[in-house]
């Protein structure tokens, strides 16, 4: 199982970090031990000081396949989650300074929480979903997946050019603006609509 993570997909937080909006979809993977589940806590890791959240909607692929066509793709997954991709903000600069990857950065333990997963027939339109963050009760990101620049569909259709896309397999679709630091103590709740998907804290 393998979880792909879509950089840059939302205008206003392509801005807020002052990166050029891409052509094509930027993506990047974080291994299964980076999942948090069933509201544990996270604990804040020793190697950082600037621990960043980015909420982002996630959706489960559901069967395999390669070189899938736009057209085809919503036959792919069918259930949406939420999920925080954790980022250690200072070693991500300190990465992209000098041109390394970023796993250190995105991909550590516990860097990917995540709530359990709905049937995107719940969900009205599977194009304009609402969704947002509350740190410590106040809400610190709101996104809606209208906003994306590349759909699920176009994503799983260009991921799936170089990777096989294998049942169970996570993608994390890009945060809205509005990142910014945990600390210690905090309290993160994330919803879909006004649904809670997780509830957990930073320790
Ligand atoms: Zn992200």
């Amino acid at each position: 199982m393998k979880i792909i993570c879509i950089g840059m997909n939302y205008v206003e937080h392509v801005r807020e970090l002052n990166n050029v909006l891409p052509k094509k979809p930027v993506f990047f993977l974080k291994p299964e031990t980076s999942l948090l589940l069933r509201n544990r806590p996270f604990y804040y890791p020793g190697f950082s000081n600037e621990i960043h959240y980015e909420i982002e909607l996630v959706i489960k692929i559901n069967r395999n396949g390669k070189f899938i066509q736009e057209k085809f793709a919503p036959l792919y997954y069918n259930e949406i989650g939420l999920g925080i991709d954790f980022t250690a903000r200072d070693i991500q600069r300190q990465c992209k300074e000098k041109g390394l990857p970023w796993e250190i950065a995105k991909g550590f333990d516990s860097s990917a929480p995540l709530s359990k997963f709905i049937s995107f027939e719940e969900l009205k339109n599977r194009d304009n979903i609402k969704f947002h963050l509350d740190l410590n009760s106040k809400t610190v990101q709101c996104g809606n997946s209208k906003d994306m620049v590349f759909t699920f569909d176009k994503i799983i259709s260009y991921v799936s050019q170089f990777m096989m896309l294998k049942m169970g397999d996570l993608i994390f679709t890009g945060t809205p603006a509005g990142v910014g630091p945990v600390k210690i103590g905090d309290r993160l709740e994330g919803f879909i609509e006004s649904k809670k998907m997780f509830d957990f804290c930073v320790k």
